[in-house]
């Protein structure tokens, strides 16, 4: 199972694949938002892996739920609050559980996804983080359900969540600021379900 390490060196792979990701996620903004996603998600993931050196939550749950703190704290825009409610749902749901297995993950997962559309009220097509999350839980309760562990739980939640945020691209933004761009926010993939995407890969990796 994944214990509170195995956690902490997820975040720290997320935190990786942001800060390598950063100028692509800026792009992807800067054509139907305000050019900041990147910069965000590697601010806010470079807090997180800072906050993982300076304390040693014991349980995934409380790894979870620093990470969330910190993200809320860092991360200015829409996605701080998101993603921040994501990881603190995610943390209600495995509990004080000592080590997750692949259905404490995928239910990890759910409630992340949960957690978004709680915050944001976004629904599958408004071109969000959504629509690279909701496969992503599909595939991950699946794939738990198949009896797989943690590592390819998150990998087969990683493939669809690629596939959803690259079927973004043909969508016009309903939520957030693409949202402002009307048909014109059609024809590029939605940032933050790019990084939803590019964060359950490197969680998969760390995780296998
Ligand atoms: P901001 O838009 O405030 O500059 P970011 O650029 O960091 O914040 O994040 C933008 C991303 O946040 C979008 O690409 C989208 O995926 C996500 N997003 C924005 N609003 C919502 C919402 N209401 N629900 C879900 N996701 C949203
Ligand atoms: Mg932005
Ligand atoms: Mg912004």
């Amino acid at each position: 199972g994944c214990t509170a390490q195995d956690v902490i060196a997820a975040l720290r792979a997320g935190a990786a694949t942001v800060t390598e990701h950063r100028d692509e996620l800026i792009e992807l903004d800067r054509v139907i938002g305000d050019a900041d996603h990147g910069e965000n998600m590697a601010r806010g993931f470079r807090a997180v892996a800072a906050k993982m050196d300076t304390s040693a939550p014991e349980t995934p749950g409380a790894v979870l739920k620093l990470c969330a703190t910190v993200l809320i704290s860092t991360v200015g825009g829409a996605s701080g609050p998101l993603y921040g409610t994501a990881f603190l749902r995610a943390a209600a749901a495995v509990s004080d559980a000592p080590e997750l297995d692949g259905t404490a993950v995928a239910k990890a997962v759910q409630a992340g996804l949960e957690g978004v559309v709680a915050r944001g009220r976004a629904e599958v097509g408004d071109k969000t983080m959504v629509d690279a999350l909701t496969p992503a839980v599909e595939a991950a309760k699946n794939a738990a359900e198949s009896g797989e562990g943690p590592a390819k739980v998150l990998a087969a939640a990683a493939e669809a969540a690629h596939q959803g945020a690259q079927a973004t691209e043909p969508l016009v933004a309903r939520k957030g600021r693409a949202s402002y761009l009307g048909e014109r926010s059609a024809g590029h993939i939605d940032p933050g379900a790019r990084s939803t995407a590019l964060l359950l890969s490197a969680f998969a990796e760390a995780a296998g």
